[in-house]
């Protein structure tokens, strides 16, 4: 029997014809130095925190460039796919504006020209390839069984020896054209290794984007190419995909390092040029002194979900991917604060080979200062977005009340140094629930500090009221008014007054302007007092000044 009559009693019915495959994806006409990458998920639930920072690294580096990013779904391993699998990465990318050029945009629709690209609406051209190598008597079956492997390692790991089917291990490598026939006729049932070319003594050096130079031991192992469903393994798919795609970088978790040589060689074995390849560390995270893995089980902040549920702003989170993405970003962004991510230039050799540090209080940093330097409008439109879908009863006060709510946002904002207080919309509410009757009415816990006694704010309210209000005040007039409010029912009118003589006074002018400020919102630190009088207007403060000094 020939290689091609092997082949064709292998994959009956199947083509070798990889030329046709070769012709209709050509070269992409691109720039030179354009960098084509992709992000190749396996649809098994749950984009990490990890994933998304690659995909942006990848989109990232394909825009800097000119290039192109597209998503590939690497659906091989059916036992491990999950239901909305698919829609699940599509929705994440699109939730954090990673925008792909080309891939699956739904379960079932996809552009670009260079696709399928869901891997398992690919088997025929993959099984195209396979029989491809089978003629070219590169590739051969294998007719072991799970148990026979399973003992093979065994022996291996007994004797301290490396693990795999290679060498003298390689079992059906040997077998003649004669016993194939015979167990094909049986019906035994096999998968396709790819012969390896290489020898374990040899040492290579594969260049690594982010890494550098890496020092392996040529492979060996005859890998599995074909599984017996006939779908490919990661490892051929990974080789046919990005080269029938032409992927110029490679850029994935490091848990491929290792895969490398074998890569490498099947490239080389199909004659096919190998892209450039970057492999990037898990994000970690600092615990007790120590640094370990960002964990899906420990840490909430690992899920992307955690962002949308918390409300951080979408370019919050990009910010901070930015940092995590590249070391020298913050620096370059402290810098340039008018510039955006997309005026910045991605560099492979600025990526951190030990993994970027996650840490949320800087991520609420970033997302604090980001939100600080909204416009109010916007503000309220992200806050009634995020409200929407988390906590519609304040989702209807924002509503109901737009226009006083954006007056409220815009308290302290657009200025230089705009007051920085949500980290993100989640906090909204908890820091301003009091300027809405809704949420007042209920209010039974005031935060005086130190006048706290009943008759003596009594009293600053009355006087407050019935001599010192107006609603025409300036700030300044407003401010003279508490003042005088304040000498009247003895407190030094200035701090300075009242430091430099403790003992002459009750308090200071801010101890009763704190009177005033509680009274009216029940917190003791809120946003300017001027600003939000000026919001409530006098019904309001009335109202709650009458009804705190009835209780
Ligand atoms: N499907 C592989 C994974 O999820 C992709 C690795 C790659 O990007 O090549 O790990």
């Amino acid at each position: 029997m020939t290689n091609k009559e092997l082949a064709d009693l292998l994959l009956p019915g199947v083509s070798s014809d990889i030329e046709y495959y070769e012709k209709k994806y050509p070269e992409r006409n691109l720039d030179k130095n354009a960098i084509v990458t992709r992000f190749a998920p396996s649809p098994t639930g749950f984009v990490h925190m990890g994933s998304l920072l690659t995909a942006f690294i990848e989109r990232k580096a394909a825009k800097d460039s000119n290039g192109i990013f597209y998503l590939r779904i690497e659906d091989t391993d059916q036992k491990r796919k999950v239901e909305n699998g698919i829609e699940g990465i599509i929705d994440d990318l699109k939730n954090f504006e990673i925008e792909i050029d080309e891939g699956a945009i739904s379960e079932t629709e996809e552009v670009g020209q260079y696709g399928p690209y869901v891997q398992s609406k690919r088997k025929e051209i993959y099984q195209t390839y396979v029989k491809y190598l089978i003629e070219q008597g590169l590739a051969y079956p294998c007719f072991c069984s799970h148990e026979e492997i399973e003992q093979t390692r065994q022996i291996q790991e007994k004797r301290k020896q490396r693990i795999g089917y290679y060498g003298r291990f390689a079992k059906c490598r040997r077998l003649t054209m004669d016993e194939i026939a015979q167990k094909v006729k049986n019906g035994e049932p096999y998968i396709i290794r790819f012969k390896s070319p290489g020898s374990f003594d040899n040492k290579i050096k594969i260049h690594d984007l982010i890494r550098g130079d890496i020092e392996f031991p040529e492979n060996d192992i005859d890998d599995v190419i074909m599984k017996s469903d006939g779908l490919p393994t990661y490892h051929f798919a990974h080789v046919i995909d990005d080269h029938l795609m032409h992927t110029t970088h490679v850029i994935r978790g490091d848990e491929w390092v290792s895969s490398l040589p074998k890569h490498i060689q099947m490239f080389k074995l199909m004659g096919f040029e190998p892209p450039k390849y970057a492999h990037i560390s898990p994000i970690m995270k600092e615990e007790d002194g120590k640094k370990r893995k960002l964990s899906k089980r420990k840490d909430p902040e690992a899920a992307v979900s955690f962002y949308h549920e918390k409300g951080i702003p979408v370019e919050a989170v990009k910010l901070y991917l930015m940092t995590l993405a590249n070391t020298n970003f913050e620096q370059w962004y402290d810098c340039n604060k008018d510039k955006t991510i997309d005026d910045f230039k991605f560099d492979f050799k600025k990526v951190s080979a030990s993994g970027g540090l996650f840490d949320v209080t800087k991520l609420y940093n970033i997302s604090k200062n980001y939100i600080s330097y909204l416009k109010a409008e916007d503000v309220y439109n992200m806050a009634l977005t995020w409200a929407c879908e988390y906590d519609k009863q304040f989702a209807q006060v924002l509503e109901n009340n737009k226009e006083f709510a954006i007056n409220l946002f815009n308290i302290e904002r657009e200025q230089k140094k705009p007051r920085k207080d949500y980290s993100c919309f989640s906090d909204i509410k908890n820091q301003i629930w009091y300027m809405f009757d809704e949420f007042y009415k209920d209010v039974d816990n005031y935060e005086f500090q130190l006048i706290n006694d009943k008759e003596e704010i009594n009293k600053i309210l009355k006087l407050y009221m019935d001599k010192y209000y107006s609603n025409s005040d300036d700030k300044d007039a407003w401010f003279n008014k508490i003042k005088e409010l304040s000498g009247e029912l003895g407190y030094a009118k200035e701090v300075k007054e009242y430091k430099n003589n403790p003992d002459m006074y009750k308090g200071h002018v801010g101890d009763v302007s704190t009177v005033l400020r509680v009274a009216l919102t029940s917190k003791s630190t809120t946003p300017d007092l001027y600003e939000i009088m000026k919001l409530l207007g006098k019904d309001k403060i009335f109202d709650r000044y009458n009804k705190f000094m009835k209780n």
